[in-house]
């Protein structure tokens, strides 16, 4: 049997678990999650394994990053199943607090990003990375790890995060991990336990439509009609709607119009009541 991961459910416990392990002359790699776990999650962790003597993660289905009628009471809660997973993949600790932990009463603080948060998902899911960033800075504050690991798959939040860290001097290393995906190229995702055996099927047409768009705007086709046509593509598959599919430079993620520039492609479309992202990299 694997060793259990230490279980902290206060701000108080993981500052203490945190402070013997510094003690030591211990490093600590921190990862964030929601939690239902799957293969991507576990890539993050054996990163942050080969980062740091020690590793955290937390597992929070964070209230403030889910606007009205998005699914934070559906969202899957799986804690049993987790921390055995973590177990598995040898990590040291769990961050679990509660919501009232994180937000207890009289909270009033928000945290907001200009720009970056304004574009892509920011643009459809309102508060969204304001909801993120507040959580996000509050784990790195608590937990004041040596490097937080946070995937691709979410890049655009991963650019925030690295912007905010370093406008507000957060003394910690962020470091990006490449998306985990199915065979198909679907990429793997909490959300896609939703999906019906039909909207599975359907649902790798969102990642190869983004992939299309890879290869044309790397062999120096235009970024929009590229665009446009992907769109298409993802509608035709059975998507129901399609949120944005765009090409953006991947520090700034202003739009990129011309071919040649660095650039990476991002999309967002709903399949019935789940809605998926995916992004991939223009070499
Ligand atoms: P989540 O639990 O969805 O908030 O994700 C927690 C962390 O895992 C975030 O940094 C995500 O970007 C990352 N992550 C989620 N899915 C994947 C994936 N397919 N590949 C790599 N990282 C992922």
């Amino acid at each position: 049997m694997p060793e259990e991961p230490v279980i902290l459910r206060g701000v108080a416990d993981l500052r203490g678990q945190v402070a013997a392990w510094r003690k030591a002359g211990e490093t600590v790699a921190l990862v964030p999650t929601m939690g239902a776990l799957h293969d991507g999650h576990l890539s993050l962790m054996r990163l942050a394994k080969g980062l740091a003597d020690r590793v955290i993660a937390s597992i929070f289905v964070n209230p403030a990053q889910f606007g009205p009628g998005e699914d934070y009471e559906r969202y899957p809660r799986t804690e049993t199943e987790d921390v055995a997973k973590l177990a598995t993949a040898g990590i040291d600790a769990a961050f679990v607090p509660t919501a009232r932990e994180m937000y207890p009463e009289g909270f009033a603080t928000r945290v907001h990003i200009d720009r970056l948060g304004d574009v892509l998902c920011g643009a459809h899911r309102p508060g969204h990375f304001d909801g993120m960033a507040l959580i996000v800075v509050k784990l790195l504050t608590s937990a004041l790890p040596d490097v937080a690991i946070f995937g691709e798959k979410d890049y655009q939040q991963l650019q925030i995060i690295r912007r905010f860290t370093a406008d507000l001097n957060i003394p910690v290393r962020i470091l990006g991990a490449p998306i985990e995906r199915e065979p198909d190229g679907l990429a793997l995702s909490s959300r896609n336990r939703y999906l019906s055996p039909e909207q599975r099927r359907i649902a790798v047409a969102l990642s190869l439509a983004l992939k299309s768009v890879r290869d044309i705007v790397k062999a120096g086709g235009d970024p929009s009609a590229a665009s446009a046509t992907a769109r298409e593509q993802v509608l035709k598959a059975g998507f129901d709607s399609v949120d944005y599919i765009e090409v953006r430079d991947p520090a700034s993620l202003e739009l990129v119009t011309a071919p040649g520039k660095p650039a990476r492609v991002f999309g967002a479309a709903r399949l019935g009541t789940t809605r998926l992202i995916d992004n991939w990299a223009v070499e």
